[in-house]
């Protein structure tokens, strides 16, 4: 499965000198086309990936595996890695990270990492021989975004005030991805690394990007597709596309609304496909053995989150007819945005409501409020609070 040309990204260097080509975010065929005029072998190409995807190099000089001179020449053609780069972090109280990622015009994107209990495991006084060699296993969740800024303008969302800024290439989406795991020495299939496609932007909205990215990242970079969610506001195009995937992360809606009438209030995109016409698309999706589809449902003080909400949507999902699971998110505030948290009472009823019918339910814990890393809070904000 190749990517598609538009991920070829050649900008003129700007001393207007040799060509500035970005290595990171091509792979296979791709790869080697590029580097054509080198007349590679094979296995120099793979060296290539390794380097790029699995050491994570920032530079070509970093590609040891390559003579020196053949990293020489590949240079002076005008290469670069093209590593997506960490420009700035904001670290919460609760361990989650924020960064400004740049992307390769130095606009920036925002990516979180949330660990997850890194408890002891390894601690099991197996006696293994190289004890002083295991290294603490991490386990995270990464958030990713998918566009600077969106267009989808939901009213409760941070990220749709900066209106729709640009799409990012597959390069830059996985990019935010291996620049995180540098950054924390994290190397998938020893470590435990989640992806949640829930940064900012509408991934459906640079459907080819997204999907492309996402096939680096389950190809070279390892990471299986099982550990990957992409949530949607519910662009019923896109998701009948998806259903067509053989590689896809799991689905994940933004439902935020018991019925089409509150929908339409805080997610204008509601006009344009109701919820019944999202559903319909979601049961075009063949799910793999004990896969569920996960509603998320933002609850806003006041608007949705009350017990007959809570009754509505479970006759909803029982009338989806596919495995689903709700996932409860209190209402992060944010500045310009005019929404009332939900009380604490209030998400415990709604919680414990669909769980009482037999609709599976969870709350998730904000992360990293104090820093604007929390769902919906992502938008270029400066320091933390
Ligand atoms: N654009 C995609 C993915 C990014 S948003 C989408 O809308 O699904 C990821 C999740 O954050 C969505 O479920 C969205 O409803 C939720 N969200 C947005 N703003 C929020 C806020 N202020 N507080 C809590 N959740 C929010
Ligand atoms: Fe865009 Fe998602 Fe925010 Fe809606 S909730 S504006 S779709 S990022």
């Amino acid at each position: 499965m190749t990517t598609g040309g538009e991920l070829r990204t050649t900008i003129l260097d700007a001393r207007g000198g040799a060509p500035d080509r970005v290595l990171f975010g091509l792979w296979n065929e791709e790869l080697s086309e590029a580097l054509e005029g080198f007349g590679l072998l094979r296995y120099r190409v793979r060296q290539l990936e390794t380097a790029l995807y699995r050491q994570k190099v920032a530079g070509i000089n970093e590609v040891t595996t390559w003579p020196n001179e053949l990293r020489e020449k590949v240079t002076a053609a005008g290469f670069r890695v093209g590593l997506p780069e960490i420009v700035e972090t904001f670290r919460s109280v609760d361990g989650t990270e924020r960064y400004l990622i740049a992307g390769r015009d130095g606009q920036t994107v925002e990516t979180v990492w949330m660990p997850e209990g890194d408890g002891g495991e390894s601690g099991d006084g197996s006696g293994g021989e190289d004890s002083s060699e295991a290294k603490a296993l991490s386990r995270a969740t990464i958030c990713v975004s998918s566009q600077i800024g969106c267009a989808v303008n939901c009213q409760f969302c941070l990220t749709a005030k900066l209106g729709m800024l640009r799409n990012l290439t597959a390069g830059e989406i996985a990019g935010q991805v291996a620049a995180v795991l540098r950054k924390h020495d994290a190397e998938p299939g020893r470590d435990r690394i989640n992806l949640v496609f829930m940064g900012m932007g509408e991934p459906f909205l640079n459907y080819d990007a997204f999907m492309a990215a996402v096939r680096l990242l389950a190809g070279p970079m390892e990471i299986p597709e099982s550990r990957m969610t992409v949530s949607t506001s519910g662009i019923v195009p896109g998701i009948l596309r998806f259903a067509q995937e053989k590689v896809r992360p799991k689905l994940a809606i933004s439902l935020n609304a018991p019925n089409d009438a509150i929908r339409e209030q805080i997610m204008l995109v509601t006009r344009k496909w109701s919820i019944a016409e999202v559903i319909e698309a979601v049961r075009q999706v063949p799910l793999r053995q004990r896969e569920r589809v996960t509603f998320e449902y933002v609850l806003l003080g006041g608007v949705n989150d009350q017990l007959e909400h809570a009754d509505e949507v479970v006759k909803l999902v029982r009338r989806a007819q596919f495995p689903a699971k709700v996932n409860l998110i209190a209402w992060n505030p944010g500045p310009g945005v005019a929404f009332a948290m939900p009380r604490a009472e209030d998400v415990e009823r709604f919680q414990e409501r669909l769980r009482e019918q037999g609709v599976p339910a969870f709350v998730r814990r904000p992360r990293g409020r104090d820093i604007y890393a929390a769902c919906g809070q992502l938008k270029k904000t400066g320091g933390s609070r």
